[in-house]
């Protein structure tokens, strides 16, 4: 199987293990992927991620200009950001996941570390997750927002939006963005109840130990 058809297919996959656990709903999330000549393969704009056709996927060139397929992702600036950004990116995976939201719309949280230190998985797959501001769906200021991490941060959660992971690959990001909804739940479930929280020495020996960018 090729590259791009193996990739076609894993993007259909992950997509729609996500939708039927319902981490995403209705024509809400998107998924992008570098191939390995550069050009990228990014979800259809309208499409739900339960029911994507790997024949209809969007084919960009390596400057994000459409070249076969449906029409991409109005979100696309997005994904672009974190590909300018982090050299390493070779997929960016894209929520509007509940838990997720939910944590970006409470108060007191810090945007540059929202994630509670809860797991050692969250911290190990996403380092610091940067909250950002609300823009409105397809504003280019997002992508921007983005940019203008410098590629410090591999995971973004964009207030009563979703987050957007960037991964080395398509399984990576996957999996790095399940891990952020999971520890957004854990938060919510656990609000109020003065949950003891991995402390900072705890923290810090995971950040060691799995060379995590911190
Ligand atoms: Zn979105």
């Amino acid at each position: 199987m090729s590259e791009e058809t193996r990739a076609r297919e894993d993007i259909c996959r992950i997509a729609k293990s996500m939708f039927d656990r319902g981490l995403t709903c209705g024509a809400s999330g998107n998924i992008s992927q570098r191939l390995s000549d550069g050009t990228y393969l990014v979800t259809p704009t309208g499409s739900s991620m339960g029911f994507l056709d790997p024949g209809r996927i969007s084919h960009m060139d390596a400057q994000m200009r459409h070249i076969g397929g449906d029409q991409p992702t109005k979100e696309i600036p997005l994904h672009s950001a974190f590909y300018e950004t982090r050299a390493q990116t070779g997929a960016v995976v894209h929520l509007h996941s509940t838990h997720s939201v939910a944590l970006s719309m409470l108060p007191d949280t810090d945007p540059d570390n929202v994630l509670p230190p809860m797991t050692p998985y969250g911290i190990m797959r996403l380092g610091k997750v940067q909250l950002l501001p609300f823009f409105l769906p397809g504003d280019d200021r997002m992508g921007e927002a983005v940019r203008g991490l410098a590629g410090k941060r591999s995971a973004v959660l964009l207030a009563n939006h979703g987050p957007v992971v960037a991964g080395k690959d398509l399984w990576a990001a996957a999996h790095a963005i399940e891990e952020l909804e999971e520890t957004a739940k854990l938060a919510l479930l656990t609000q109020g109840l003065q949950p003891k929280m991995l402390s900072d020495a705890q923290v810090q020996a995971i950040v060691k130990k799995f060379d995590v960018d911190w």
